[in-house]
């Protein structure tokens, strides 16, 4: 059956190609698919797939004005040797849980997943539809996605890439990592401010009729490599799949039997993606939404209130340094039943007051999901408890996701088999990750620090790591919000 898509906000309905390339819908919405694909093989058959066929069986489903030979096209250039895991998402048993590594592509996080696959599913897009322009990816980052698009669209004839990210919200490295990416086609530039300002600021460009036209009229295609694309949700949809496939094949579980999926959430992108898998029929019991002190998600499950009125804080996961969660609207969208008015009210009311509560018949069906928050020092001890008990090192991130399980469990007694999105590989964030084992880092350079934390690990520094240090610093420009329009017109001639 053909899946077919459409704006949260509006009823028209487009092709995936259309989706994908326009990024955004011009009603200011998401674009959502209009039902669900099942999986409709078993998991003894989908456990003999190795990840790119798994990848190709998963998006046929969702991309049907694709043609099976451009999806496995894509498929086979997204995961090929950038990544280092032959299983390009390896799963590993440590402590309480399954580790589902998604950190092993060519930027170290869990945005690789997608964007690898982003680039030949907008050119496919383009093909399909006819268009010849040049595409223009408009991108606002809280650290990874950022670098992560740079490099997948870095080398991509046709297309500039933007990126625009918070200059003091970022680890050293991933600021390190963007500002030293070469390509004669990519821009990128840090705001005073912090992710969610950059991220209005891009959505405010996306509504700009007067830029759009002036954009068009260049000869330009403006879309986005963040979440709010659906052709970013798409292929996360694909590991999880993945995952379960594998504990079936590794004997872990039986098949048909439940499991929860814990996901270190910000923009609410990865966890959707596992949302979308339980729609398609992966069983799943709980899906487990965890947050650091930005933890107004946490408070949206268990109260019904969206609240984006609190204190930014900066903690030691920056990646999920987020008030705003633009993809929630998605979800509110399914809890509504595919309820437009109901979406556009919400959307409104956190506009205007930054602020909403849910209708108890809506409430009644977040049941699927559970939620909780870490404070950075229960992050570290994480950490630090998790590496002296097994001798397996993780990232601040996925501490945050292993500690609300943790919660989770003691308080629930809930005992199903659970998937821990493991979305950064510990060497990007090593400054916090020495901290937490208690390597002194304090006085040591950047470069020092991974060193360090190398030597006492006896884990190789990554290799995509290494260079970031002796590469030259390409990009140094730097604005406020409020002028993010005018450098990208520089940017673009306009
Ligand atoms: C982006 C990111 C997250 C948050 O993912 P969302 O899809 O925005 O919820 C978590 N951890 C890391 C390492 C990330 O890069």
């Amino acid at each position: 059956m053909e899946t077919l898509y459409k704006s949260t906000r509006g009823k028209k309905e487009v092709k995936s190609s259309e989706a994908i390339l326009n990024g955004i819908c011009d009603d200011g919405g998401l674009y959502v698919p209009i039902n669900f694909p099942n999986i409709d093989k078993s998991f003894d058959e989908l456990s003999k797939l190795n990840y790119k066929s798994l990848a190709v069986y998963v998006l046929k489903k969702y991309l049907s004005d694709f043609d099976e030979k451009d999806i496995r096209d894509s498929v086979d250039k997204a995961y090929d040797e950038k990544f280092s895991e032959k299983l390009i998402a390896p799963i590993n048993k440590k402590g309480e849980a399954y580790f589902l590594e998604l950190y092993h592509g060519p930027t170290l996080a869990f945005k690789d997943m997608a964007l690898s696959l982003l680039p030949y599913l907008l050119k496919t897009s383009c093909r399909k539809l006819k268009i010849n322009k040049e595409i223009v990816i408009l991108t606002a980052t809280s650290g990874d996605t950022g670098k992560a698009a740079l490099e997948a669209f870095s080398q991509v004839e046709g297309v500039k890439i933007i990126v625009f990210f918070p200059e003091n919200g970022v680890s050293d490295i991933q600021k390190r990592q963007m500002i030293t990416q070469e390509g004669d086609n990519t821009f990128v530039i840090g705001i005073n401010g912090n992710f969610d300002h950059a991220q209005s600021g891009v959505k405010e460009i996306f509504n700009s009729k007067e830029l759009n036209s002036s954009v068009n009229d260049k000869g330009y295609i403006l879309t986005s490599a963040n979440s709010i694309n659906i052709g970013r949700l798409l292929p996360q949809i694909i590991y999880y799949i993945y995952s379960y496939a594998q504990l079936v094949k590794n004997k872990e579980i039986e098949s048909g039997e439940n499991i929860n999926i814990v996901v270190p959430t910000g923009n609410f992108g990865n966890i959707l993606a596992a949302y979308y898998a339980k729609n398609m029929g992966l069983p799943v019991n709980k899906l487990i939404c965890a947050s650091n002190e930005n933890n107004v998600l946490t408070d949206f499950f268990n109260t019904g209130i969206y609240n984006k009125n609190r204190n930014f804080k900066v903690t030691i996961s920056p990646s999920m340094d987020i008030l705003i969660s633009s993809n929630l609207e998605r979800l509110i969208y399914e809890i509504s039943n595919h309820d437009e008015e109901v979406v556009k009210d919400i959307m409104k009311k956190l506009i205007f007051f930054g602020k909403y509560e849910l209708g108890s018949n809506f409430r009644e069906k977040l049941k699927d999901f559970y939620a909780g928050y870490v404070e950075d020092r229960d992050c570290l001890k994480t950490i630090k408890d998790l590496y002296e008990d097994t001798g397996y090192l993780i990232d601040t991130h996925t501490a945050v996701a292993y500690k609300v399980y943790k919660d989770y469990k003691y308080k629930t007694k809930d005992l199903t088999k659970t998937v821990i999105a493991s979305t950064a590989s510990p060497f990007k964030f090593t400054r916090a990750v020495c901290n937490a084992i208690g390597i002194d880092s304090d006085e040591s350079d950047d470069f020092k620090v991974l060193k360090d934390l190398s030597l006492y690990t006896n884990l190789q520094i990554p290799k995509a790591l290494e260079s970031i240090y002796i590469k030259n610093i390409l990009h140094k420009k730097n604005c406020n919000k409020k002028e993010m329009k005018m450098v990208i017109k520089e940017i673009l001639n306009l």
